[in-house]
């Protein structure tokens, strides 16, 4: 594996791999959700960049910016053991030199639920992703289900943009009593810990009372409420379209159940999909037919 830190090097190295070519980006503190992204790329793909960069342009002034879990070390072998041939991991300065000032803003999808409660959080993902799709010139980007609204944010840069790339979303890791896996659990006190998995259940109660098809949006949204465990706090939990993030106001199929809660500081996110009529998902990119790995 070969690690870079500037934008030059990671476009030049990058040139020299494999295609098809797939992309992680990431933040680090790496877990089994950010390993599944790296195995499914590496199955699809003759070759796997990834990146590591905790992006200060998608964090609030009162965000955990400066005490976001960083372990270089860790996450590069971890990086390594998992098939990655690039791992692009720059300075902040490298990323964003002084003077720098360009924003990329998607409208009105980047400004509801996770946009409106962590302002400018859309605007800083959209920028930061279309410099690391610019820098390493990937054929597919791989993203996961859990940031659901950043897949939503992304695909509509890559159309809009007309962006020469695939984006592929991969289903939540969990743990096994549902918690979505984050790098921010490790902040969760035993208490907040084991009322977290609450949320997850919320979302399936609302999913089940979707289908049970005699339910009105406001009773499967009440019934949802009803299951989060205190101490967590509901900041969001809400039924939308899973392309515009409107709020739906009858039940439709396919849908996208969101939903935030607060542990204290933290928020823990997540999300479950109702399929379309057809079994289709709305959100997950199926499986593609894995090509044997040409060069590494
Ligand atoms: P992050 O390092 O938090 O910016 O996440 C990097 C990528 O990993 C994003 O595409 C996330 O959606 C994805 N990811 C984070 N947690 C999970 C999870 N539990 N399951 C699947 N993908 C995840």
């Amino acid at each position: 594996m070969q690690v870079v830190r500037t934008p030059d090097s990671a476009r030049s190295i990058a040139r020299t791999l494999g295609r098809p070519l797939g992309f992680v980006p990431t933040m680090g503190a790496l877990h089994a959700g950010h390993l599944a992204l790296l195995k499914r790329a590496r199955a699809e793909n003759a070759a796997v960049a990834a990146s590591l960069f905790v992006n200060p342009l998608q964090f609030g002034p009162a965000e955990d910016f400066p005490s976001y879990p960083r372990d270089f070390e860790r996450d590069r072998a971890l990086f390594a053991e998992n098939g990655v041939d690039l791992l692009y991991a720059p300075a902040v300065d490298d990323v964003y030199p002084a003077g720098f000032s360009t924003r990329v803003d998607v409208g009105e999808l980047g400004t509801r639920y996770e946009g409106a409660a962590r302002w400018g959080h859309f605007v800083g993902v959209a920028t930061v992703v279309l410099k690391l799709l610019h820098t390493v010139e990937p054929t597919t980007l791989y993203l996961g289900q859990k940031d659901v609204q950043q897949t939503a944010v992304l695909a509509r840069m890559v159309r809009d943009l007309d962006l020469v790339v695939n984006v592929t979303v991969c289903p939540t890791v969990r743990e096994a009593d549902g918690l979505a896996l984050s790098s921010r659990n490790v902040y969760l006190s035993p208490a907040q810990r084991s009322a977290a998995p609450s949320l997850r259940r919320a979302l399936v109660t609302v999913s089940e009372a979707l289908l049970s098809g005699n339910m009105t949006i406001a009773g499967a949204i009440e019934a949802g409420r009803a299951v989060v465990e205190p101490p967590l706090q509901i900041e969001y939990l809400e039924i939308v379209d899973p392309v515009t993030f409107s709020p739906l106001s009858l039940p439709a199929r396919p849908a996208l159940i969101v939903g935030v809660v607060r542990a204290g500081t933290t928020r823990l996110i997540d999300n479950i999909t109702v399929p379309a009529l057809d079994g289709s998902d709305p959100i997950l990119t199926p499986e593609r037919v894995v090509r044997q790995a040409a060069s590494r």
